[in-house]
């Protein structure tokens, strides 16, 4: 009765507890939750919306697979080599079909470290020229941040280049899939890749589109270009499904809302707060309640309103 009583009051005063602060979805595996299948023979293991940790082994980004007939297509190295072979071990109960390609979405530790496994298999990897490009150049650096994080789930990764590059679009054709692996323009960061199957109407879409968690503006990211290249290639893709970069998978409008619509409404706030001589110290604190439903939203917001200001400031 007591503990009745307690959860009572608990549930009555505590907040909605976001699912960024669920340590994990699979504890039977390294990765943070199981693969579901999106549409048919298209699946996709989400990624915690929330920072990288050791309890969510980095798995914080959508690991996705096509199970095309002919070979398994796979979109994510993934942030360890543990990881990427967990996901394999996931694909192996699923289909008899051999892993033939994997896909790297941009250059960052959760989208590629994990080549370090795939390149054991020997499956081919491809990357944009620019991903390929920030792996040569920031590999060790991002090797070492994940090894902070990940302690013992690190081992056996290491920086394996992409195998392959790409630079506007690479039209591949296996099983009964055609896949167009793009490069949209810039967006979030070096090399962004979307994976768009045109017959399904379905996009892998990278980190052009976030849902569930804020977006990281970095210091690479032009805010300016990102809704640049989402109008003009992006949105004309006029995809019924999207499996974000980050967030469940989900339909353009709620992507939209909360990634070209987010920097819209960041840049007219800061645009307001410049037009009235507003200095960087106060532009961390212009209002963003309408998204602090969003994970990451305590990590992110103030930063990305820095970053904003001072990317605006010489517009
Ligand atoms: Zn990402």
């Amino acid at each position: 009765m007591r503990n009745l009583i307690f959860a009572a009051v608990f549930a009555c005063t505590s907040p909605v507890l976001a699912s960024e602060d669920i340590a994990d979805q699979y504890p039977g595996s390294v990765l943070y939750s199981k693969p579901v299948e999106v549409i048919p023979h298209v699946w996709s293991a989400i990624g915690a919306t929330a920072p990288p940790t050791y309890e969510n082994s980095g798995h914080n980004n959508n690991l996705s697979f096509i199970v095309t007939g002919d070979g398994v297509v796979v979109v994510n190295g993934g942030a360890a080599y543990l990881l990427a072979k967990a996901l394999h071990d996931e694909i192996k109960t699923i289909t008899d079909q051999p892993v033939k390609l994997v896909i790297d979405e941009n250059g960052q530790g959760h989208a590629m470290l994990g080549n370090s496994y795939w390149s054991e298999q020997n499956v081919p990897i491809l990357a944009h020229v620019d991903a390929a490009h920030e792996i040569e150049e920031r590999g060790n650096q991002i090797l070492d941040s994940m090894k902070r994080y990940n302690g013992d789930k690190a081992e056996g990764t290491f920086v394996a280049a992409p195998t392959e590059t790409f630079e506007d679009k690479r039209t591949i054709k296996m099983g009964d899939f055609t896949i167009e692996v793009l490069h949209l323009g810039p967006a979030h960061g070096p090399g962004d890749t979307q994976v768009w199957l045109p017959e399904q109407s379905l996009v892998i879409a990278g980190d052009m589109a976030f849902h569930e968690r804020m977006l990281p503006i970095f210091e690479d990211t032009y805010t300016a270009d990102w809704i640049e290249t989402w109008n003009s290639g992006f949105e004309p893709l006029q995809a019924t499904y999207v499996i974000p970069g980050h967030g469940h998978p989900t339909n353009m409008a709620q992507v939209r809302r909360y990634t070209r619509d987010y920097l819209v409404y960041l840049r007219a706030k800061i645009q307001d707060h410049l037009d009235n001589d507003g200095d960087l110290a106060d532009a961390y604190y212009v209002d963003q309640s309408l998204y602090a439903n969003l994970d990451t939203f305590e990590e992110l917001a103030t930063r990305n309103a820095g970053r904003v200001y001072e990317q605006m400031e010489f517009e």
